[in-house]
């Protein structure tokens, strides 16, 4: 293995001031490694208000290894980072935060996993600096429960930082689909991989973009679009109520016929109605979500549009 190129994939909204000290520390590390001879380093601006752009336009101008990849607005994260790896040309590809939260040391354990025929080496954070003890806990319960769900084996503690194989990069390009889960759809691909420990940092600069209202309806479209099991939840769960009620019903005659009066007065009889009613709305909405899925999917609109394209020839 000689020769090959190495992608850095690094979405960005509106991080100026982290843009600059993580190009010089990737610099410091891409001419060390091994394998990979040469790198891009592929911008991805997902219509970042402040000055970003302008920061990697001038840092392509400066040196033609930097690929600039520009929305029209803002897209969104998956988006941007699905973007940067269906434009990578790379053997393999990193993909890693623009907000230096993700070490660049990591690429030399990376490499070593590629070396070895590893196609998906990822980081898994053994401790994360600075996060809120709120997002800690929910996370910590999001990746059994989208495991448990989903059946797909995602590992705890990962985000996107990670390397995927050439292999891997053209498999996720087949995927039609638009529902984007990027990290759910590297571990589904069912690929070697190998987890790296990394201390997550704390950020360089500004505030994280995912907000707690962010983050729920990220992991809620995620479980949906991976997974069927919710409805089959509710199945069971309506199954279970009808088996009840039946029951009871079933009781209530045969007592009524023996000439007791089971049940009196209103209040139970209400609390039966509103717990009857919040379940269906319940189930309502896990429906309308999976219908919502299905609008978005049908429409066939793209999950992106790039506005500029700079250093790809
Ligand atoms: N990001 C993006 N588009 C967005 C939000 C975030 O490209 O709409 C980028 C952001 O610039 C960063 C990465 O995605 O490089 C991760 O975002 P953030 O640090 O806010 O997430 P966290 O690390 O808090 O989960
Ligand atoms: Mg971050």
């Amino acid at each position: 293995m000689k020769d090959l190129l190495l992608s850095i994939v690094i979405p960005l909204f509106n991080e100026e001031e982290n843009i600059g000290p993580l190009y010089e520390e990737l610099l410091q590390i891409l001419p060390k490694l091994n394998v990979f001879s040469t790198y891009e380093i592929v911008f991805v601006n997902d219509g970042s208000k402040d000055t970003s752009l302008d920061i990697v336009k001038k840092l392509a101008h400066q040196n033609t290894h930097v690929k600039v990849l520009s929305f029209t607005r803002n897209f969104g994260h998956e988006s941007a980072t699905y973007a940067g790896i269906i434009n990578a040309t790379g053997d393999a590809v990193v993909l890693m935060d623009a907000d230096r939260q993700d070490p660049p040391t990591l690429i030399f354990e990376f490499e070593k996993a590629y070396q070895e025929g590893i196609d998906i080496a990822y980081g898994q954070r053994t401790k994360r600096l600075q996060e809120s003890w709120v997002k800690k806990c929910t996370s910590k319960m999001f990746y059994p429960l989208f495991k448990f769900i989903t059946n797909i084996d995602m590992p705890r503690d990962v985000g996107d930082f990670c390397l995927l194989s050439r292999k891997a990069v053209d498999m996720i390009k087949q995927l039609p689909e638009r529902a984007l889960f990027v990290r759910g759809l590297i571990y589904w691909l069912g690929l070697p991989k190998r987890a790296i420990p990394f201390v997550r940092r704390e950020r360089g600069a500004g505030t994280t973009k995912y907000n707690y209202r962010k983050l729920t309806i990220f992991a809620l479209e995620n479980i949906i679009s991976f997974s069927t099991v919710p409805i089959y939840w509710l199945l069971f769960f309506s199954l279970g109520i009808i088996t009840l009620c039946g029951g009871g019903i079933v009781v209530a005659l045969i007592m009524r016929l023996c000439g007791y009066v089971v049940m009196s007065g209103w209040t139970s009889l209400m609390m039966c109605m509103l717990f009857l009613s919040a379940t269906i709305l319940f189930a309502l909405s896990i429906i309308g979500l999976y219908i919502g899925k299905i609008f978005q999917e049908i429409k066939e609109r793209p999950i992106f549009l790039v506005d500029e394209k700079i250093n790809f020839n």
